[in-house]
């Protein structure tokens, strides 16, 4: 197959003269490498190969036809793997899954400080100018084209004050990163210093999930590097109370068990998907009395949260080691 057709539509941005590389067989399985000047590089199966963009628009929607993602969603996401340095990503016929575990910044304020951070990453020397060509790297600040990618631009220089405009040339434009940017990236990097390996747990505080905790969540974060800190709360306090902020802000990753579907889960989850901070969710496979008679508890969780890849567990061994795959196949792992 590899060879005998050329594409120049990339699958993933589905922008035409896409494609500088691919596709290539990667050797070792039906897979092939892409090279796409906007979404950087990345491997697709022979089956989401052969599904087209047609197959791949109809996969980013849910069943009522509803857009999960779009292609510049799909593309953003891609793109920033490359950028960060990461190891390209395999996408399979299931990649929504893998898009639905990944951080997608959606609101204008997530969008910008997520594109403030792949500045911060060019930035290595003050005075140093790092530039942007708009109509190939609109996927970095999860743009839908490059309008939308000079609108956000310009945010920065009038609005923020973090960039100066500087010359521009053969589609490119330069850009000097402010005094005001450099502090405020200092602040950044301080930040993430501390957050390190601690892992929080967010989960009810019952007998019928406690064994969940001490033989599945604890030992799974241990295994993979994890420090895991699970904070006891007052049951009748709906106040989230500022111990339990501190430690999510210095958290690398949450772990969200919605078995009893506690509101505190659901708040905790939020907040360290807001702060960038991945967020694994789980819940027991049991069966919960409702006024419609016995069902799967995850059948009561709300719409939103239901969209993210749950692992359903049995037991806590079970639990334990799904964890730890989990971990490992998101490259969230330390050790
Ligand atoms: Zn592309």
């Amino acid at each position: 197959m590899g060879g005998e057709f050329k594409i120049t539509e990339c699958m993933i941005c589905q922008r035409p003269d896409s494609i500088t590389d691919g596709p290539r067989p990667t050797g070792d399985s039906d897979a092939f490498w892409f090279t796409c000047r906007r979404c950087g590089t990345y491997q697709a199966t022979g089956t989401l190969t052969t599904m087209g963009v047609n197959g791949i628009n109809r996969r980013l929607q849910d069943e009522h036809g509803n857009i999960l993602f779009t292609p510049a969603q799909f593309a953003g996401w891609v793109r920033g793997i490359s950028d960060r340095g990461e190891d390209p990503p395999l996408l399979g016929s299931n990649f929504i899954i893998q898009l639905q575990q990944a951080f997608i910044p959606r609101k204008l304020d997530d969008r910008i400080s997520h594109f403030i951070d792949v500045i911060a990453r060019r930035s290595t020397t003050m005075g140093e100018l790092i530039k942007f060509n708009p109509s190939i790297d609109y996927p970095l600040a999860f743009a839908e084209n490059e309008r939308e990618f000079i609108f956000l631009m310009n945010m920065l220089v009038s609005e923020y004050g973090y960039l100066t405009l500087g010359s521009q040339e053969a589609g490119y434009t330069n850009y000097l990163v402010t005094s005001k940017a450099w502090r405020y990236f200092e602040q950044l990097r301080s930040e993430k210093k501390m957050r390190g390996t601690q892992a929080f747990v967010a989960m009810w505080f019952n007998d019928i999930v406690s064994p969940a905790f001490t033989a599945g969540i604890k030992p799974a974060l241990e295994e993979v590097g994890y420090t895991p800190i699970r904070i006891d709360m007052v049951e009748h306090n709906e106040k989230i109370d500022d111990e339990i902020i501190a430690q999510i802000r210095q958290s690398g990753l949450l772990i969200a068990d919605m078995t009893g579907q506690r509101g505190g889960v659901y708040f905790e989850a939020g907040f360290a998907k807001g702060l960038n901070i991945p967020v694994i969710w789980t819940i027991q496979d049991r069966e919960v009395e409702t006024e419609d008679g016995s069902k799967h508890e995850i059948e009561l969780i709300h719409f939103d949260t239901r969209q993210y890849n749950f692992i359903v567990w049995k037991d806590a061994e079970d639990l334990r080691q799904r964890l730890i795959n989990r971990i490992q196949a998101t490259n969230l792992a330390i050790q």
